[in-house]
């Protein structure tokens, strides 16, 4: 059997599991849509953009993957991306707290389980707050390597392997996994520590809108 074949067998299983999930998003109270690449999930984003004037920018990998602020800047919507190189801390600061009120806020999450429950860890907690309070519409973008099988135990598991050591590295911070690529629990006693806030979101928060597209690809960490 050539790979190509082996690929449409795992491509049957994969987008099996994301309906499941999203099954149990919905149950939950999200909108969601299963998108089978970044393109199709760029494309839904665009489209739920048109009605938005300014688009917050959480910091994600994911979203960034999707590669839409020059589409959006020149559909003359305003960004609020903390991330933009050259900011003063005063800037950042600022766009973290526009983020909070902006119109359409587009991140990712850490992690995903299978149940529908969606775990974060974070440094700073802008990107934690906007997804659950505040911004008119809350857009979620989650790849498939964001899913965990098993409980918040589990989700918090990948955080700690992957996805906080190898951000950490990523934003140069002064933290013992940036250096070795593995958690040395630093967090309540290190500066540098990007773990100090913890969320856990079970179901859509009350006033909140929050659309979260599945994507049947790898996207971010
Ligand atoms: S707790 Fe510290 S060492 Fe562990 S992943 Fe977070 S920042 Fe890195």
């Amino acid at each position: 059997m050539e790979q190509s074949a082996v690929d449409t067998l795992l491509g049957w299983q994969s987008a099996l599991r994301l309906e499941a999930v999203a099954a149990k998003l919905r149950k939950r109270g999200f909108e969601v849509e299963v998108c089978a690449n970044r393109e199709a999930a760029g494309a839904r984003v665009l489209a739920m953009a048109a009605s938005a004037q300014s688009i917050g920018f959480g910091g994600s990998l994911s979203v960034a993957c999707l590669n839409l602020t020059r589409t959006l800047r020149d559909a003359g919507k305003e960004i609020l991306n903390h991330g933009f190189p050259n900011l003063t801390a005063e800037e950042r600061d600022l766009i973290r707290r526009r983020q909070l009120t902006c119109d359409l806020f587009l991140s990712s999450v850490n992690a995903l389980t299978d149940e529908g429950v969606i775990v974060n860890v974070d440094g700073v907690g802008n990107r934690v707050a906007a997804m659950i309070y505040g911004p008119r519409h809350i857009v979620l973008v989650v790849g498939r390597n964001k899913l965990v099988k098993g409980d918040v135990e589990a989700a918090l598991n990948r955080i700690e392997e992957v996805a906080a050591p190898v951000n950490a590295y990523r934003l140069g911070c002064k933290t013992p996994c940036a250096a070795t690529g593995a958690c040395a629990h630093c967090a309540g006693h290190n500066e540098g520590s990007i773990c100090r806030v913890t969320t856990v979101i079970r179901q859509r928060p009350l006033y909140s809108a929050v659309t979260i597209l599945l994507v049947d690809e790898d996207l971010g960490l």
